[in-house]
């Protein structure tokens, strides 16, 4: 058993630990200021502990504004391109929204923010160790309107169909059919499209399902492996 006045020196620490990450945090978002970030998405930002969301190696490190690897050859986004595809969403209370590539949790979680409890995300994965880390990192930090699903997300994900925004955090050699489909009219969709030269592509499908597509510039993802997305390599 540990003595009485250790434990407290342990608490003490992981306290100032906290303290610390909490301060690295807004600064990180208020940085984001500067990219044109607004306030809902900030304040969502403000709430999402990063430091929960990649292994323990990766901890100091949280608050770097830069993707940090989370194994299996994966990394959580970095902050400023989170904060950048949830502008773009237009995420308010009470949406349904899809994501495609799970990996950390991490953006599924400011997502949830921005969306309240009347909402929620369905965010799939492909990777199962993933799945169960996303799974856990989300059950450490209290959310429940997010539900982690193992599957090949290229297809979309049919069951809950269909959604009010959909998010890929992964490259797509193109827009897949099925993730238009699945979007509903007058939905908004992300999805970075692109092999070494990847763009981002904003999608609105109007009320008559009339498709717009616009370019929100130069990215760098992971690929989107599957049935509509690129062959393991
Ligand atoms: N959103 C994540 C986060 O907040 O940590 C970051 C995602 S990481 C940049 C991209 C993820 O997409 C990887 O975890 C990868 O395994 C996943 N992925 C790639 N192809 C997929 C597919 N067909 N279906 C589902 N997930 C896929």
């Amino acid at each position: 058993m540990i003595p009485e006045e250790d434990r407290g020196e342990e608490s003490t620490e992981k306290e100032e630990e906290e303290i610390e990450f909490i301060n690295r945090r807004l600064r990180l978002v208020q940085g984001l200021e500067t990219l044109g970030v607004g306030k809902k998405v900030r304040q969502a930002m403000l709430r999402v502990p990063r430091h929960s969301f990649v292994p323990e190696y990766a901890r100091s490190a949280a608050y770097a504004d830069t993707p940090l690897d989370i194994g299996c050859g994966q990394t959580i986004s970095a902050p400023h391109m989170v904060a950048i595809m949830c502008e773009l969403l237009e995420l308010s209370e009470g949406l349904k929204v899809l994501e495609i590539g799970a990996g950390s949790g991490y953006n599924a979680a400011v997502m949830a923010e921005l969306i309240g409890k009347s909402g929620h995300v369905y965010t799939v994965e492909r990777i199962e160790s993933l799945v169960c880390f996303a799974k856990d990192n989300l059950r450490k930090t209290g959310y429940k309107n997010i539900t982690v699903l193992l599957e090949d997300g290229s297809i979309g994900y049919s069951k809950y169909a269909p959604y009010d925004r959909i998010v890929v955090t992964c490259a797509a050699p193109e827009i897949p059919e099925p993730l238009v489909e699945q979007l509903k009219p007058g939905g908004i969709m992300i999805i970075p499209v692109g092999d070494y030269f990847q763009e981002l592509i904003l999608v609105k499908k109007d009320k008559k399902g009339k498709i717009k597509k616009e370019n929100r510039g130069g990215v760098v993802f992971v690929p989107l492996i599957g049935e509509y997305g690129f062959k393991p390599r």
